[in-house]
């Protein structure tokens, strides 16, 4: 990754990081104000190649900085989730025991407590990067392929947060991904790969989490510009998008929605990719897109893990237009299988959970080979928890997490079916759908739905109705729970649904 960031110097005085609030840094810029924070890293606080260094904060072109001074000093860059209460954030802290913390203002005074007890420096990166210097020399360390690179919380929708270690090779791996799917997708245009403007990118995936390594990366790669937000807000990313003619928006599927309801048709002028990921998306996704947009904008789905450093399967353009319950193909750094309850491959057209192997992905779990030996199969294949199917086309999609799957009366229903066909009524806003306990059949399908228009805009009855229409007597929700609250989700986009089913477990009663 070293020589990842160095090799961005090329694109000189083009401008890379834009913050919220108009802060900019062009390549040079960056680059001379990471190396000067990787040289005070080493020389200052007698960071070594192999130490932790922590980064906290929300999406600030300083973010940036931080992360790649890190591994510009072959320090192994722990970017903390920003959501996470100052006990969460020590939970890691203890984990990974970093020997710097480069934080934002926010971050200062929830950290700066565990940072004075353990004696361990805790650096605004607001102001650390402000001044560093003018020489672009890094320290001079040695990084090799197999070293570590990063480590990334998952964020414990499945129990305690878990270290996922990826070495440089696995980034690096990951990072040719992106590039990869633009040029797939350009020859799929006919156009040349390469050939066009640079992309600016508003990317709204939090910086700690994976799927934003792989927009990053996809910027970074060819010289675009990485657009970012503190905080999402939809009127604000029609602002921003107008403003720096944004070309590709990142986001997860729920932003995406909200951001073309923002933008009722009108907006959106100079963008040409709405790219997602993180969570599933809904068919009513892509083909609001095409109704509003036509095929001026091409949608792309990501599908991915934090264990595997960010997308590895992808689906665009016209293939994604006529599939849209799909996440494509995988990348050529990825192996794909799909595995029955034993562990056998299944073949193509049978449901079973996606095991994935690749350069990209994570070597375990950070000191936690119990973790490790549980994700991994013994010949190397990452469990990823996720049923999938492989359709005939060799295209995938992912049906179910394997821990949200419904077992109604013996019968499986998988909640992103159900959800697609809520989400196909064009009063629905956001749905998930969860199992709650049932006397006789186990359990029962319910689902959390909020409304476009507010909660009198549709009957309970008149959805569970739609969804009949479409899907078999069983998948149909016997129970619709209206909000008018967002639904809770974690930093990843991803419903919190142990949430709900402890919020809604009675309603079957
Ligand atoms: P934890 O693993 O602790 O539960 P998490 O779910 O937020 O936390 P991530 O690694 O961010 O951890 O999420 C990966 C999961 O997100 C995948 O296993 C899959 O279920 C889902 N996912 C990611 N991208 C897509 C996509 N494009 N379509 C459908 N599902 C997706």
């Amino acid at each position: 990754l070293r020589e990842f960031a160095e090799a961005t110097w090329a694109f000189g005085d083009a401008p890379f990081l834009v913050g919220e609030d108009g802060a900019a840094y062009t390549y040079q810029e960056f680059l001379r104000a990471a190396c000067g924070l990787a040289r005070r890293l080493a020389d200052v606080y007698g960071l070594r190649p192999g130490d932790r260094a922590v980064i906290a904060g929300r999406n600030h072109p300083e973010w940036q900085v931080a992360f790649w001074a890190a591994q510009l000093a072959g320090l192994v860059a722990v970017p903390l989730n920003a959501w996470w209460t100052a006990d969460e954030c020590a939970y890691a802290l203890d984990d990974c025991a970093p020997g710097a913390l480069l934080v934002d203002d926010e971050r200062a005074s929830l950290l700066g407590g565990w940072a004075a007890r353990n004696g361990v420096p805790c650096l605004d990166f607001r102001e650390a990067t402000h001044g560093d210097g003018d020489d672009v020399a890094p320290p001079a360390v040695d990084v090799l392929p197999d070293d570590d690179a990063t480590i990334l919380y998952t964020s414990g929708t499945t129990g305690h947060p878990k270290g996922a270690v990826a070495t440089h090779r696995a980034q690096v791996a990951a990072a040719i991904n992106p590039r990869y799917q633009a040029a797939a997708a350009a020859l799929d245009r006919g156009a040349l790969p390469g050939t066009g403007r640079a992309p600016v990118s508003l990317t709204t995936f939090p910086f700690f989490h994976a799927a934003a390594f792989t927009s990053v990366y996809a910027v970074m790669a060819v010289g675009g510009t990485l657009v970012m937000m503190r905080k999402w807000d939809a009127a604000k990313a029609l602002d921003l998008i107008d403003l720096h003619r944004v070309t590709h928006y990142a986001g997860v599927p729920t932003t995406a929605l909200q951001l073309l309801d923002a933008a009722a048709g009108q907006r959106l002028a100079t963008l040409t990719n709405l790219n997602t990921g993180g969570a599933p998306a809904p068919p009513a996704l892509v083909r609001r897109l095409a109704e509003a947009y036509g095929d001026r904008i091409e949608p792309r789905n990501g599908y991915g893990l934090t264990e595997t450093c960010g997308g590895v399967l992808a689906h665009y353009g016209e293939a994604y237009r006529r599939r849209p319950d799909s996440v494509g193909r995988p990348t050529p750094v990825t192996e794909t299988r799909v595995a029955g309850p034993d562990g056998r491959p299944l073949p193509d057209g049978e449901t079973g959970e996606l095991l994935l192997r690749g350069q990209s992905l994570v070597r375990g779990y950070w000191r936690d080979p119990e973790a490790t030996a549980a994700a991994f199969t013994a010949d190397g294949w990452f469990r990823t928890g996720d049923l999938a199917v492989v359709r005939e086309d060799g295209r995938v999609s992912v049906v179910d997490r394997i821990k949200d799957v419904v077992i109604r009366g013996g019968e499986n229903v998988y909640c992103v079916e159900v959800e697609a066909a809520l989400y196909g009524h064009p009063a629905i806003a956001e749905a998930a759908v969860l199992g709650v306990p049932h006397p006789v059949l186990g359990e029962e399908v319910a689902a959390v739905v909020r409304l476009r228009g507010g909660p009198g805009a549709v009957t309970a009855e008149e959805l569970r109705a739609h969804v009949a229409r479409g899907l078999a007597a069983y998948k149909v929700p016997a129970h619709v729970v209206v909000r008018d609250v967002p639904l809770p989700r974690n930093a990843g986009g991803k419903v919190l649904k142990d949430e709900l089913r402890r919020s809604y477990a009675r309603v079957g009663e």
